[in-house]
């Protein structure tokens, strides 16, 4: 049974260990009960055997009996003698035996050594004898004595059969009753673990469920206990990876949407170039046109792998430090010839000099897609506004157009994948609506975010905040 542990259930572990642990105290209170119970009932034997001593041995020594006295003088003298449950005999000094209640066995009882030598010293003593095969009886040897002189050995005993039978009942109940008590507790206890891991059986065939593909199981809860919450993050769990997976899904769909495009326009127009023979120019401008076609698709392919790498944690992000107005400076020189068919012209607002540490690669393509968005989501002849400032230890790069804007519901999407609103499809032909996916996880690779501000019809404005270097006042 190499895989015992792992195949018998938490159910059956938690039973055995349950009973085991019941058991195991049982064990321990009976055999404490026992002990105590045995010890009590042996002082309280002696106790009465010391007690009977005393009585009799005032009433010896009121009556003055001298060595030679008779039993009946002695049984009316003090009706202690007649009890049944214990029985007198008195020795003389030197350990004979002068008179003995008629209770007593048959059987002498001769007085011990240590007996006779604690009496002479003035000490009373306790023994107990047993004879073969019988029950065992408590002795009390009690000295009388007159002045310093050992009068008589007046010896009480009684026999333990009353304790023996007392504790044999005793264990008797404790034979039966603790393993009664086990049992039960056993039994209470596997219906009470059953009880308590059912959830565990639901969460378990939900998640046969979803391992079989349906993803939109989810796992009753209304419980706020352990199980409760362990159901609820399985279905946080689920929910999220249900989301990814769609997302996925979509994402594919989106993809090969955006690149069946440029290659239907591809080739159709090869096609059409095809159809006859036609003159230099005409093929020229085919080309052309396909080449066009062909860069878009190489840009979407190129995106793509930069996010698929980025998701894979493959894109490495140097920490140099960068400093921030000069490159926008750059990209603001950049945009200028990017604006300058459609007469667009970028200025330069606030600019202060601000470093960050990053990648000055990724963070110029972050801002200058930023600024090319602007410049080609513009109406001819606009304006767009660059800054730099700081704000609560953060550098904010602002890019403000004045072009087709964004309703609120677009503004929440432009950061997808693939997302491109209506207006901008109409108004600018290319774009593969990956830039912004690209430049989000740009800016929070380095620690900050990219938001949107924006009025349809009126214009944009992105913020690019990422954090200052410290000292960043610059000469
Ligand atoms: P694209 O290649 O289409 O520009 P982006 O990811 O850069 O892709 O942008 C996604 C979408 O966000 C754009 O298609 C456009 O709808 C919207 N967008 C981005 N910048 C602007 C802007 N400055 N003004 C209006 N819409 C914008």
């Amino acid at each position: 049974m190499p895989n015992m542990r792992a195949n018998t259930s938490i159910r059956v572990r938690l039973t055995i260990w349950y009973g085991g642990g019941l058991a195991l105290i049982m064990l321990l209170f009976a055999t404490a009960l026992y002990v105590v119970m045995a010890r009590a009932l042996e002082d309280q034997i002696d106790r009465s055997l010391e007690e009977a001593a005393v009585a009799a041995s005032q009433s010896l020594e009121e009556h003055r009996f001298g060595p030679f006295l008779l039993l009946d003088d002695l049984a009316q003298a003090f009706p202690e003698l007649a009890l049944l449950d214990k029985f007198f005999q008195i020795f003389g000094p030197q350990g004979q035996v002068t008179l003995q209640s008629a209770n007593i066995k048959t059987r002498n009882i001769p007085l011990s050594q240590t007996a006779l030598q604690s009496s002479l010293q003035g000490r009373a003593v306790f023994e107990t004898v047993r004879f073969r095969d019988e029950i065992p009886i408590r002795l009390l040897s009690y000295p009388i004595r007159h002045g310093q002189t050992l009068v008589n050995i007046l010896r009480v005993g009684t026999s333990l059969q009353p304790e023996k039978e007392m504790l044999a009942r005793l264990v008797f109940v404790l034979l039966i009753g603790s393993p009664l008590a086990v049992v039960v507790s056993v039994l209470g206890g596997w219906f009470l673990a059953g009880r308590a891991l059912r959830p565990v059986d639901d969460i378990t065939l939900t998640a046969q469920r979803i391992a079989g593909g349906d993803l939109t199981q989810r796992i009753e809860t209304t419980s706020k206990d352990e199980i409760g919450r362990l159901a609820s993050t399985f279905n946080n769990m689920i929910g999220r990876l249900e989301a990814s997976i769609r997302q996925i899904r979509q994402f594919s769909a989106d993809a090969s949407h955006e690149l069946r495009t440029p290659l239907t326009i591809t080739k159709g127009e090869t096609e059409l170039a095809l159809r006859k023979p036609r003159s230099p120019e005409v093929y020229r401008e085919a080309l052309e046109s396909n080449l066009e076609e062909i860069d878009r698709m190489s840009r979407i392919v190129e995106e793509l792998m930069f996010l698929s790498r980025a998701d894979l944690g493959e894109v490495h992000v140097a920490s140099d430090p960068v400093q921030l107005d000069t490159l926008v400076q750059e990209i603001q020189m950049q945009a200028m010839v990017l604006g300058k068919e459609q007469q667009i012209a970028t200025t330069l607002g606030q600019v202060e000099p601000l470093r960050v540490s990053g990648d000055e690669w990724r963070l110029r393509e972050l801002i200058l897609n930023v600024v090319d968005n602007a410049v080609k989501y513009s109406l001819p002849r606009g304006t767009v506004e660059l800054g730099l400032t700081q704000d609560r230890g953060m550098a904010r790069v602002t890019v403000q157009d004045h072009g087709i804007g964004m309703t609120p519901e677009e503004q929440r999407l432009v950061f997808d994948r693939f997302y491109r609103t209506d207006a901008a499809r109409a108004h600018a032909q290319k774009g593969t609506g990956l830039g912004l996916s690209i430049c989000k996880w740009i800016a929070e690779a380095h620690h900050g975010t990219i938001e949107v501000a924006s009025t349809f019809g009126q214009g944009s404005r992105f913020t690019i905040s990422l954090p200052l270097l410290p000292a960043t006042s610059v000469s």
